[in-house]
């Protein structure tokens, strides 16, 4: 199958699956400038499955390096009102929102961390609506990756742009399951089904903790919220359309007890963190919260994203994921969060996921809060599975289920 057909089952895959656009609705697409040929697929089939109006909101890692580095500081103190109603406007109408996320992992290496955290501040604190409606699924979004370059060859190092690249779009294309004698939607649909019977059987078990051992020196105990339930990648928003957020996706995921964290944790694979490279992450917990937060590489980074604010240094998602998925069989750190959240047992500090509790998405704030979710303006996920993880499963009567043994679903 020729590479132009395969990209146009791609874009077709996140436009159709991925948003699930409606007749009639908008879509916002999030693209970088050097993504623009694969937007232009994207917009392709948006139309043809009826969307209203394709509104581009284009980026560029070079312009946003270049302003990191040499704006004016007050720049990173406000955020404009234009752009704040252009999130919110479009969020509040219910459009759909397609990310092209496609970034040098080392784009901000050396930019001092305090405008990246002042930057997110604000856009936080401006955009909250659109933040708010994004975590309760108030409308379809979908975040999906093609290779660039600078990604590429990080990935692949030694090969030149077009090799690396090359290898990039085939490592994609088999995440996303572009198979050359099927047709991806199908595959997806089957795909779909398979993480939900896997969440089905952990909502059975209505666990109260879960405990996570590996010879790395993890060992924490995690307590889930009454009312808590597991979720997989196939959302519905508010109103009832069916969308995949994440592309590809493998996780079973559900929200921690704020408050009810405990022990040692250690990252087992880097993570890409506001355009910095993260490695050997260690966190101690205690009543939930970081209490403190070493990395060998990008420490700094790694402290300023757990205090944006009061909840960035509290979990907010505990996710699942065999060690032997399709992702990580495939043996490639992505530097892309994406992909290696996808390989990988994760947990995220910051915001927790409403839809992780009975009835949340119709919470409020402080119900959420009080009900044990974290709030933050942060969600990052960082992995924590390995070859050797078990984690068990301690019911209200006390009874240990294992869920996970050497790395891998018991069921
Ligand atoms: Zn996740
Ligand atoms: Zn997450």
């Amino acid at each position: 199958m020729g590479m132009e057909l395969k990209l146009k089952k791609y874009a077709k895959l996140l436009v159709e699956v991925g948003v699930n656009i409606q007749k009639g609705q908008r879509l916002v697409i999030n693209c970088p400038v050097e993504c623009a040929e694969f937007a232009r697929l994207c917009i392709s089939a948006a139309y043809d499955a009826g969307c209203s109006e394709v509104v581009m909101n284009w980026s560029d890692d070079f312009a946003a390096r270049e302003k990191y580095l040499r704006a004016d500081s007050s720049v990173f103190e406000s955020y404009p009102v234009w752009q704040r109603e252009f999130l919110n406007g479009y969020a509040r109408e219910g459009a759909a929102f397609l990310k092209i996320y496609a970034s040098d992992p080392e784009n901000l290496k050396g930019v001092d961390p305090a405008r990246i955290a002042s930057a997110q501040r604000v856009a936080g604190e401006a955009v909250e609506e659109y933040r708010r409606l994004q975590m309760v699924n108030g409308f379809a979004w979908c975040i999906a990756s093609i290779p660039i370059d600078s990604w590429a060859k990080r990935v692949f190092e030694g090969d030149d742009a077009e090799n690396a690249k090359t290898k990039l779009w085939d490592a994609i294309f088999k995440a996303v399951r572009i198979d050359e004698n099927a047709d991806p939607v199908e595959l997806w649909h089957e795909h779909l089904a398979r993480l939900e019977e896997r969440k089905n059987i952990l909502n059975s078990y209505r666990f109260k903790y879960l405990k996570y051992k590996n010879a790395l020196g993890t060992d924490l105990c995690i307590e889930l919220p009454e009312n808590h339930r597991w979720e997989a990648g196939n959302d519905r928003t508010l109103s009832g359309t069916p969308f995949v957020a994440n592309m590809p996706t493998e996780e079973v995921f559900t929200a921690p007890k704020r408050d009810g964290v405990n022990g040692v944790v250690f990252a087992s694979l880097p993570l890409v963190q506001d355009g910095n490279i993260i490695e050997g992450i260690k966190f101690v917990l205690k009543d939930g919260k970081i209490v403190e937060a070493y990395a060998s590489k990008g420490e700094e980074t790694l402290r300023a994203a757990i205090s944006v604010d009061e909840g960035a240094s509290f979990l907010g998602e505990v996710a699942l994921v065999p060690y032997d998925s399709p992702i990580s069989n495939m043996g490639i750190l992505f530097y892309n969060t994406l992909f290696d959240e996808n390989a990988s047992c994760h947990l995220a500090f910051g915001e927790a996921y409403p839809s992780c509790l009975e009835g949340g998405s119709e919470m409020s704030k402080e119900e959420l809060l009080k009900a044990g979710l974290n709030d933050s303006i942060a969600h990052e996920d960082f992995m924590i599975g390995t070859a050797d993880l078990s984690v068990t499963g301690v019911t209200c009567d006390g009874k240990e289920i294992p869920i996970m043994r050497d790395g891998n679903f018991v069921f």
